[in-house]
């Protein structure tokens, strides 16, 4: 391809826009030609995770396309995008959400998650918080079509892979990231997943799938059926209530890695921080909204505790995700699908927000349903 081919790419498409007041409307954009070095996807799904929810509800600085866990078939490349990337209109991809410089120190060692250009605490940049009023204004997954910048970070999505799953990829990948990386599980350890939410049972798979002996998630009284889709993962329900975490069987001291994925409220970790034997491993994963902690410290020198805070997903946890969701061993198809579209995004957004979504953690935006 010698040139920006995008014969095929409408003048208009439709998006969800999340507004200041926690409320959302659907608008639509001009598609503007790609340069060179830039594309369009025409988004098949848009995974709604927790961070989304959180801006959605709190209400966004300004206008913003949201979705950041996007999968996409390609709708228009330019002729240096295509070469770099390896692809051709019509394959489909995972986007990323990182915008990285290329250029910094951290890029140049391939951890480009963490390049300061994507640092949302600095001002960065990702795809799914760009102001819609900011050219092209279509830079996130709740819409028709998304913009491709140059700096985007994509992978192919294997041709075996049903968009259903291909949507889990993210997500899964996190999940991998966090429990082989920073969690460092090795095989027959135990785990504990701090709440059953999306990123959650992404986690208790991923730790199945990585050879943990023993998973339990936790969850509240309400939970119980996100808690049954645990079990149907291989872990262990457990049920906190009353702002005690008790965890019946599994005595204190006794877990290698536990995993938060509810926001590092001290109620909740201290007595999980309990849980931990010598040399485990405290996997933070939530910053949704960022305050100091407190720690046990005479467990952390007791135990000789590990903590980790973690970023997104590195590059070979999404290759790993790719490869587990085509063989079909992640056990993620035994979480149900929600499926909305553009015109009821925000709604679901706002339900969520509220905390009266569906059963299902799972809710993807597919824009053309
Ligand atoms: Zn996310
Ligand atoms: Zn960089």
């Amino acid at each position: 391809m010698t040139r920006s081919d995008d014969a095929g790419l409408p003048a208009m498409a439709r998006a969800s826009v999340a507004l200041p007041d926690a409320t959302g409307e659907v608008r639509s954009f001009d598609l503007v030609p790609a340069g060179p070095g830039e594309g369009w996807l025409e988004v098949i799904a848009s995974g709604i995770c927790g961070t989304d929810v959180a801006l959605f509800g709190r209400g966004v600085a300004e206008p913003t396309v949201l979705g950041h866990h996007v999968v996409g078939r390609v709708a228009a490349l330019g002729a240096e995008a295509a070469r770099r990337r390896d692809l051709v209109l019509g394959d489909r991809v995972v986007l990323e959400e990182y915008l990285p410089c290329g250029r910094c120190p951290t890029c140049a060692t391939g951890s480009y998650r963490l390049c300061p250009e994507t640092d949302l605490w600095r001002g960065g940049r990702r795809v799914g918080l760009i102001p819609a009023a900011e050219r092209p204004g279509l830079t996130g997954g709740n819409a028709e079509f998304t913009f491709l910048p140059a700096n985007a970070v994509t992978h192919r999505v294997p041709a075996g892979l049903s968009d259903a799953l291909a949507a889990w990829v993210l997500p899964y990948a996190n999940a991998i990231d966090w429990v082989t990386g920073a969690g460092a599980l090795r095989g027959g350890e135990t785990v504990v997943v701090l709440g059953p939410g999306y990123h959650g049972l992404a986690v208790a798979a991923s730790a199945r799938r990585a050879g943990a002996g023993r998973v339990f998630v936790t969850g509240l009284a309400r939970d119980a059926q996100r808690l049954e889709m645990a079990e149907a993962l291989g872990a262990h329900p457990v049920v906190v209530a009353d702002e005690t975490v008790r965890f019946g069987h599994l005595p204190e001291g006794t877990a290698d890695v536990v995993v938060d994925t509810v926001g590092s409220d001290p109620s909740v970790l201290d007595p999980a921080v309990a849980l931990l034997g010598h040399g485990g491993r405290l996997v933070l994963t939530s910053p949704k909204n960022p305050a100091p902690i407190t720690l046990d410290s005479a467990s952390l020198f007791r135990q000789g505790l590990h903590v980790a805070a973690v970023r997104g997903r590195s590059p070979e946890a999404i290759a790993e995700a790719l490869t587990s969701l085509t063989a079909g061993d992640s056990g993620l198809d035994a979480v149900p699908t929600v499926e909305v579209d553009l015109d009821g995004t925000a709604e679901m957004l706002a339900r969520l927000a509220a905390g009266t979504g569906p059963e299902s953690p799972h809710v993807v935006v597919r824009p053309a349903a």
